[in-house]
Order: structure tokens, then sequence, then C-alpha cells
């Protein structure tokens, strides 16, 4: 994995994208005294079959913010595009091309936006439509022309995004090694406890370790023996 950088941008449609996704990588990039921002398409308001969104949206910001001071991450945004029917488009690539003007990342980080997870399971919508729009915005950003009312409200053109690492692909080229922040990205997906206890009847902490243990596990045979964090790399 590319380690000449200080800033990243993670860019997902809901809170856990993350804490699924890579969050023990975020822990070893913290400890090395790098910044990681997250930036969040919706609140996942929509994600719980048993709470209204008017209560889900609220509750999910607190559980996210948590979820991310886990694994070293003090700066969480919320863009408040509308869970569940998040549109690829301007609009969401605008605000994505204002998140890297503003933060200056030189590592993007995304989730899956193929249409499948492993070629069986059927990718969601906003997953597609935020993991493309990302990988569009970190061009955006860079030219002053494409969205100037950016440049307007102070936001100059940021060339540097330098990779964008998709995490949850099929195809990954990379990887982080995950000995070191593995029980933190444990701690870190328990965050989301609410989701968590009406998304399984098993104890949440051991849903959580288990999943992501098998995770790191699995990876580990593609890349060299060590718990990983897999992700696909598209340079710039
Ligand atoms: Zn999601």
């Amino acid at each position: 994995m590319p380690a000449d950088w200080q800033r990243a941008l993670a860019v997902v449609a809901h809170p856990d994208d993350l804490e699924y996704g890579c969050s023990a990588a975020v822990a070893a990039w913290t400890d090395e005294g790098r910044e990681v921002t997250y930036l969040l398409a919706s609140r996942g308001e929509a994600g719980i079959d048993t709470i209204d969104p008017v209560d889900a949206a609220p509750l999910r910001e607190r559980e996210q913010r948590a979820s991310a001071a886990v694994v070293g991450v003090s700066e969480v945004v919320f863009l408040d595009h509308e869970d569940g029917v998040i549109e690829e488009g301007m609009a969401l690539r605008r605000d994505i091309a204002a998140a890297i003007r503003r933060y200056r990342p030189e590592l993007v980080i995304t989730l899956n936006h193929r249409d499948t997870w492993g070629g069986v399971a059927w990718n969601t919508p906003d997953h597609r439509a935020v993991g493309r729009a990302t990988l569009d915005a970190a061009g955006d950003a860079g030219n002053r022309w494409i969205f100037p009312e950016l440049t307007e409200r102070g936001l100059d053109p940021w060339d540097g995004v330098r990779w964008v690492a998709v995490a949850g692909s099929d195809t990954p080229t990379h990887a982080v090694d995950a000995t070191a922040g593995l029980e933190r990205s444990v701690q870190s997906l328990l965050e989301h406890r609410t989701y968590i206890e009406v998304l399984t009847d098993e104890d949440p902490e051991t849903y959580c370790r288990t999943f992501l243990t098998a995770n790191a596990e699995r990876t580990a045979a593609r890349f060299g023996g060590r718990p990983a964090v897999p992700f696909e790399v598209f340079g710039r």
C-alpha cells in the first residue's frame, strides 16, 4: 500500500460501511500520525427496520462518531443525501469534490462501487452510487472549471489526490497489515450497537469479532500470511 501520504478522506454511503470494510487499516494509519477524515453521504436513517428514520438519523450519527473515535478519527462529516435512494449524479459529485478540496487528501478511500460482492451478492445502489461518484470526484476536485461555484465558496482546486483505494473490492491489488488495528476495528464496529442488535441474535461482540477476523484471515492467504485489509487501488 502506498505510504508516502499524510491525509486521507474516506467517503462512503452509510454509517458502518467503513467499520465493515477497513477500519483496522484506519487504526494503523492514525497510529502512524496520519490524518483520516470520514465523509458519509447519508446518516443511514433507513437502515434499521424497527426505528423510524427521524429517530434513526441522530442515533446512527452518534454511533458513527463514537465508532470513528475508536480508530483515531475525530472529523466525521455527513452530506445528508437520502439513505437508500442516493443518486449518482452531479449533486453527489459536487458534494464529494467540495470535501476533497476542503480536506486536501492524497489518498481517498471508498467502498465497493461494482454491481456485486464476490460475484454472488447484489451490491446496494447507494454503495454503487457513492463509490463511482467518489472515483469521479477525485478528478473533478482538481479542475477549476468543473463546479466553479466551489471556487466562489473559497474551495480552491485540489489536484493532489494520488490514489483512490476501494475497500470490499472483488479484485484487490494492495493490502494493509491488520494485526495492530484488528481489535480496535472490532470495538469500532461494536459502536454501531443499535444496528447490530437488530441485525443479529448473536452476542454483538462475538458477531463483530468473528466477522472481522474471518475477513482479515481470508485476505492473509493472498498477502504474505498476515491478517490484512485489502484494497483495489486506482492511481491518478
Ligand atoms: Zn452501506
